[in-house]
């Protein structure tokens, strides 16, 4: 049989309907080349879907990384591990890869006061997990625990919870900031109860579990949300000085060590 022939515009609506815009955008220029340089049909073929894909993969991460929420900024190419000594970097490569404890259900907990580089650090290996192909969700959990408690009140809760299983990994950001007169806070120990085993979590807080009685609505409570979220967990310590506390006055140490007279800076303001 002869091949039949095919104008632009129906390979443009065939390849429409088809959803599959990249070859859309991209065939006539390689059927071209192809025609030119007397490539098999198999080799066009194969050049299209691999683009298609290619292109498909870069927009669920583009994806992913929105719905996550995380600041662009903060990175593991940006987190400066020399300021966090008790912090293994090895510790947190391994676990920027996901796998196995992603699989556990497992949690990280990050303590540590503020400005000491909790929120970067997680916001680092939620990246990380993106770049890997997991889906995470960013957010603080005092905005959270609203959510959860709207969806209470409308009657929404498991239906709520099941759409966060989506997420690999939620990051609760800043956890002992959430006060139990703030909201109903047993939407929270009902997150971490549904989520334990199966999907993770990382949390960040200033305090550690013995200021956690403040977040629960009673201390059984508190004390079962942290059994659960110990059992299969990696806690990493960040007690360092603010890092911005830090870098403020190493800029001014610098500026003091520049001056001529590197007393006081008012004998710099005469000169
Ligand atoms: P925390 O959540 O512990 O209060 P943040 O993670 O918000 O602290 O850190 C405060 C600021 O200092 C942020 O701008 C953060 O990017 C920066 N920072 C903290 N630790 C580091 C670090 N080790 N390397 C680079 N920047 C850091
Ligand atoms: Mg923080």
């Amino acid at each position: 049989m002869n091949a039949p022939a095919y104008d632009a515009g129906s390979m443009g609506l065939m390849l429409n309907e088809l959803r599959l815009p990249t070859i859309g955008r991209l065939w006539s220029d390689f059927a071209q080349r192809s025609d030119k340089e007397g490539w098999q049909a198999s080799q066009l073929l194969g050049v299209l879907f691999e683009h298609e894909l290619a292109e498909r993969a870069k927009r669920r991460l583009e994806r992913h990384r929105a719905e996550s929420q995380l600041d662009p900024t903060k990175t593991l190419a940006t987190f400066d591990f020399g300021v966090v000594p008790m912090v293994s970097k090895a510790h947190v490569m391994a676990l920027a890869t996901g796998d196995s404890w992603l699989e556990q259900g497992a949690t990280i907990l990050l303590f540590g006061p503020p400005g000491a580089g909790k929120s970067h650090l997680g916001s680092a290996i939620g990246h990380a997990l993106i770049d890997a192909g997991y889906r995470v969700l960013s957010t603080r959990t005092s905005e959270l625990v609203q959510k959860l408690q709207a969806a209470r009140q409308a009657l929404q809760l498991p239906s709520a919870l099941a759409k966060l299983d989506r997420f690999d990994l939620i990051i609760l950001d800043d956890l002992s900031y959430v006060r139990k007169d703030q909201a109903e806070t047993s939407v929270l120990f009902e997150l971490i109860a549904e989520r334990y085993e199966r999907r993770s979590l990382l949390i960040t807080a200033n305090q550690p579990f013995s200021g956690w009685n403040n977040v629960f609505p009673d201390p059984g409570m508190t004390v079962a949300a942290i059994d659960r979220l110990v059992h299969h967990s990696t806690i990493f310590e960040l007690n360092v000085e603010s890092y911005r506390r830090r870098k403020a006055s190493d800029k001014q140490n610098a500026r003091r060590r520049q001056l001529p007279n590197n007393n006081d800076e008012g004998a710099a303001t005469t000169l």
